[in-house]
């Protein structure tokens, strides 16, 4: 993504209602700042936010919170989010690094990953969202029953993120090289980015995860 300073962005988000600012002091109490007992998605990464509001909006019974790391980015999804009128989507601006000083063990129903940065240089593999250091991260956060689920247009990073889930000591579920001609795509919503590369030809390809040592069926 390209990244432009937005002036003010800061204190464009410093002002949201939509947006967490005490994340870290939400840890184990996400269902209490919902008021609601309802499971919690969060999309990894966000971006503009089309692909998080759009799931929100479709299933009004779940919540949901977009991460997204720069403020300029986050904008645009809080731009968006001022023509949404439920109250199942918050979004937060951090790292994903430490994805765990916020959420608590078991808190998180389903993760989504869509068009993750690939860094890809060999000695930034540790950043990639689906590197075996962010898997472990999720098996702390994530319910037993709970899912990842990722798409990428990107062969390499795909390639490695298959090999990462083994490593991680997590299980493949569903694997498609070519989601929008497979039947896991009957209830797929595009991102951004998505709707770009697929116009553009390339295949997207789709995986979703599970924590081998905690396997019940899941719902992702
Ligand atoms: N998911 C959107 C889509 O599919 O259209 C955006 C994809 S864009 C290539 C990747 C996004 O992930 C960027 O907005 C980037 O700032 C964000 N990002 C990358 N690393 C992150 C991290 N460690 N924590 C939170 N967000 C991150």
């Amino acid at each position: 993504m390209r990244l432009r300073n937005i002036k003010g962005s800061r204190e464009v988000i410093a002002a949201n209602e939509w947006v967490i600012h005490d994340e870290t002091a939400c840890k184990g109490q996400w269902k209490k700042h919902f008021g609601s007992d309802a499971p919690i998605y969060i999309e990894i990464g966000t971006g503009k936010g089309q692909f998080i509001m759009e799931l929100a909006r479709r299933n009004p019974d779940k919540n949901f919170i977009g991460i997204e790391k720069y403020s300029s980015v986050l904008l645009r999804a809080l731009e968006k989010r001022q023509y949404y009128e439920g109250n199942n989507l918050y979004f937060i601006r951090m790292d994903a690094e430490y994805i765990e000083d916020v959420f608590a063990k078991d808190e998180v129903a389903g993760i989504y990953l869509n068009f993750s940065d690939p860094w890809p240089k060999e000695r930034h593999a540790k950043r990639r969202l689906t590197s075996r250091q962010y898997w472990n991260r999720y098996g702390h956060i994530l319910k037993p029953d709970g899912r990842v689920a990722f798409k990428t247009d990107n062969r390499d990073l795909f390639t490695f993120s298959l090999e990462e889930v083994g490593a991680a000591g997590w299980r493949l579920e569903h694997v498609s090289f070519d989601l929008h001609q497979s039947h896991f795509c009957e209830n797929n919503i595009m991102t951004e980015y998505e709707e770009r590369f697929s116009k553009e030809g390339h295949p997207i390809h789709y995986m979703t995860a599970y924590n081998v040592s905690r396997p019940l069926p899941g719902d992702i």
